[in-house]
């Protein structure tokens, strides 16, 4: 099996011809990925951030039975189902008050894809097609596709690969002030500075709400985000809020932007969706911009295949109801405090430029870029799963995972370090 799928299929982020390791799974249940070999992992990653209940959770499954006994998938064009309409039910009523309308797609990127073709769409119907550029910040991350690329940070975006081909946007500074403090001077005088200068190129400004994930993993201040949703009403530009690696939970919120009390006009969900189950995105957006995009019989050009797929829909309905039934908030919090207590152990190592925890997310930045396929095989033999990327170590658990499988994810993180 490990040959072929060497000599065949590509994996992420890696070279075809000459690839990381990729471990074979036979199985995963709970918090363990079981190896074709027949070892258990403690999983550590929650398949980057989705799977929160843990894996082959009887409830989800039964979902998923019951479901595919009516039907696996119809087209929406045309036709409607109960799965998509009570998922979206679901979804208008923990999101925000001002965000009513929804469109379910297959998966994260092409849910910022629908986001910034919504903006687009709702100035060039209000007369003002010359506002179709996006504002963001640097370090952040909205998926692989062109559109989503080229608001992603353009270094570790890789936008000099794509030059030409990837849309150039506006890009503010990373925000610069921590996750918990106020707003330090000047952090947001150069976002408003584009403004001031393009703000009638400028349709809309995306961003991740309070932390940052695949660009780095940086948590911070709900100020600035709340002084980037007044930018945004000053200079009357929409905020698109990208929740699909924070929402349902992750940060100690339901959704991240809850910490800043900002409501999004456009809001992108995804990941955790369906507790990991299958691929379903959704872009959420508000009265100003059905209204917009709909003037003088507007539509939103967008259809993929599996939009509204109901064995998603069903699987993500269960998936919210187990997540609002639980004591989720507890769970975040405790294992927000033992990442806190086991991982701030390291923040003295050498080698070790932060430790850094906010809800179930734990991260131990590093000085230098970790040696990936090295650190891997210590994790496996180890008996867990951490994948690593650049020079950051994090842990983003099952919110199920007990005492004592955390303990283990954190001692295990100290095989990245290196000597003391
Ligand atoms: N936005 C954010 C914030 C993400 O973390 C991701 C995925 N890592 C995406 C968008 C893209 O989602 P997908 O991989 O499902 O296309």
């Amino acid at each position: 099996m490990t040959g072929f799928d060497e000599a065949h299929i590509w994996h992420p982020y890696t070279s075809i011809t000459d690839p990381l390791p990729a471990y074979p799974v036979a199985a995963a249940k709970g918090v363990r990925i079981q190896l074709e070999d027949g070892r258990e992992l403690i999983d550590g990653m929650s398949s980057w951030w989705c799977a929160i209940h843990g894996y082959n959770h009887p409830v989800l499954n039964g979902a998923a039975r019951s479901q595919l006994e009516k039907m696996a998938h119809v087209m929406f064009g045309g036709l409607t189902h109960e799965p998509a309409v009570q998922l979206a039910e679901r979804l208008i009523k923990i999101t925000p008050a001002s965000l009513r309308y929804i469109f379910f797609s297959d998966s994260g990127s092409v849910s910022v894809e629908i986001a910034l073709k919504m903006a687009i769409q709702y100035w060039h119907n209000l007369g003002k097609p010359a506002k179709q550029r996006m504002l963001t910040v640097r370090g952040g991350y909205h998926g692989d596709t062109f559109g989503a690329m080229s608001v992603c940070d353009p270094l570790t975006g890789m936008h000099s690969l794509f030059r030409g081909v990837v849309q150039e946007q506006l890009f503010a500074p990373r925000p610069e002030t921590p996750f918990g403090e106020g707003l330090r001077d000047g952090d947001t005088d150069q976002l408003r500075a584009l403004l001031e200068r393009y703000h009638d190129e400028i349709a809309a400004i995306i961003l991740e709400p309070i932390v940052q994930g695949a660009g780095g993993m940086w948590f911070y201040s709900a100020d600035y985000l709340r002084a980037v949703a007044s930018l945004c009403s000053e200079y009357d530009v929409l905020l698109i809020l990208d929740e699909i690696a924070t929402g349902f939970g992750r940060t100690g919120k339901l959704f991240a932007a809850e910490y800043a009390g900002v409501e999004a006009d456009i809001l992108c969900l995804g990941k955790a969706l369906t507790g990991g189950y299958l691929s379903l995105a959704a872009t959420l957006c508000n009265d100003r911009v059905r209204d917009g995009i709909s003037a003088q019989g507007g539509v939103l050009m967008h259809g993929p295949t599996f939009m509204g797929n109901p064995l998603a829909c069903s699987i993500a309905s269960a998936n919210i109801d187990l997540l609002l039934e639980s004591d989720w908030q507890g769970r975040v919090s405790d294992i927000e405090t033992q990442l806190q207590a086991e991982l701030g152990n390291y923040r003295d190592r050498t080698g070790v430029s932060d430790v850094r925890v906010l809800g179930a997310i734990g991260v131990v930045e590093l000085d230098s870029d970790i040696d990936v396929a090295k650190a891997q095989k210590c994790f496996v033999e180890a008996g867990v799963w951490i994948r690593p990327f650049g020079n950051l170590v994090y842990l983003m658990p099952p919110y199920v995972i007990g005492e004592e499988d955390l303990s283990n994810l954190t001692a295990a993180v100290e095989l990245a370090l290196g000597p003391d």
